[in-house]
């Protein structure tokens, strides 16, 4: 059945979704915490029916995102960005539930005008805790001359009065000792502004639904952190919902030899599996092994023509032939939110496997989509 499907593909498997939101519906029972979806990192609103069984609402990066939390999600709309501008903060004030400004300049610059339009908005202030052991410097949000946040010295005691809450986000792939970390930093420097506050936003970058994460260290800081200053908690993870949810498949154009095997594959890297490179880290091929485990070695590369448009080298048992199906795992977050269709490669469709067994292809994208977008 996956052999059938037009290349390039990216399959969400709805049980393997399921199984994630089992797991982060677990952690709201447990803790009480709240666990919104980051659009930022998987966006597939044809699954959302889904999604919201389980989780409280969407946290946005801005007006579009918001726009399809409100149109699609419906539950809790949470709005942050590095900066509003007086246009889209129209708009955004009407369909958001929570609106976190990055800094007491930007929430000082716009909170009459948000009250006016929306009376029952809730402002927060997404702050800074320099702490964070996020792997890589293009991930940490917490690193030297940060834009993301406001630090306990830029903190304006005169925002209290306007907000309800705080946010943080200092975590990328981590565990909740990571978490613990940060938490302890946080409120070192901001305790003495949680009274009166209603919720505290921990951000995302929890990696609840990796093997091997520890959850019941996750479910008792919350519970902890919400005893001890009596107020609610979300988390907002992106990447946990969508981890290792399914797979892109594409197809072998052309193989030669060049030095060593490469193979020619109707995707890239650079377009359809950005962080691959961005990180970068090797995406795994379903039934592949590390370059001369197995007979036989190829160089993947994309569709492009940037030379480092490789995926990586992957060994086979048997000769790789043009038409055979390459499976890359977990490729569902992450991935579809940030395709460009550089070199005019054409977009990677969508579609869900579903529990009964039958694959839906739900989007397809064609010459339209890369002409509309140019002019
Ligand atoms: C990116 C981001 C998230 C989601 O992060 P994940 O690593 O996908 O869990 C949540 N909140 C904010 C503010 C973010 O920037």
């Amino acid at each position: 059945m996956i052999k059938s499907i037009k290349t390039p593909c990216y399959v969400c498997e709805e049980a393997l979704l399921e199984k994630n939101l089992e797991l982060l519906d677990y952690v709201q029972q447990r803790s009480g915490a709240k666990i919104i979806l980051a659009l930022k990192g998987f966006a597939m609103w044809s699954t959302f029916d889904l999604v919201k069984r389980y989780l409280h609402g969407c946290t946005a990066s801005g007006l579009h995102e918001a726009k399809l939390a409100y149109e699609k999600f419906g539950k809790e709309v949470h709005t942050y960005s590095p900066a509003f501008n007086d246009e889209d903060i129209q708009e955004i004030a009407k369909i958001s539930d929570h609106i976190v400004f990055n800094s007491p300049s930007q929430l000082m610059r716009f909170k009459d005008v948000v009250k006016s339009i929306n009376p029952n908005v809730s402002l927060s202030i997404r702050i800074n805790p320099e702490v964070s052991s996020s792997p890589v410097d293009i991930y940490n949000p917490c690193g030297i001359y940060s834009r993301l946040g406001t630090t306990l010295a830029n903190f304006d005691e005169s925002v209290l009065e306007h907000i309800e809450g705080l946010n943080f986000h200092a975590l990328c792939e981590q565990d909740a000792d990571a978490l613990e970390e940060v938490l302890e930093a946080f409120e070192e420097k901001f305790s003495k502004y949680f009274k009166g506050l209603k919720y505290i936003n921990f951000g995302g970058g929890h990696h609840i639904t990796r093997k091997g994460y520890d959850v019941e260290k996750l479910i008792s800081l919350i519970s902890d952190f919400r005893a001890k200053y009596d107020v609610e908690v979300y988390l907002e993870p992106g990447e946990a919902v969508g981890w290792q949810t399914g797979f892109l498949i594409s197809s072998v154009l052309d193989t030669f030899k060049n030095g060593m095997n490469v193979a020619i594959l109707d995707t890239s890297a650079e377009a359809h599996m950005p962080d691959t490179l961005a990180m970068p880290y090797r995406a795994m091929v379903r039934g592949s092994g590390e370059a001369g485990e197995k007979a036989h070695t190829y160089r993947f590369g994309g569709n492009t023509c940037l030379a480092g448009d490789i995926m990586g080298d992957y060994s086979f048992d048997e000769p790789l032939k043009v038409g055979d199906k390459v499976i890359f795992e977990d490729q569902i977050h992450y991935t579809f939110v940030k395709n460009t269709t550089f070199n005019g490669i054409r977009l990677p469709s969508l579609a869900i496997w579903r529990k009964n067994g039958t694959i839906d292809i739900i989007k397809d994208f064609g010459y339209e989509d890369y002409k509309n977008r140019l002019s």
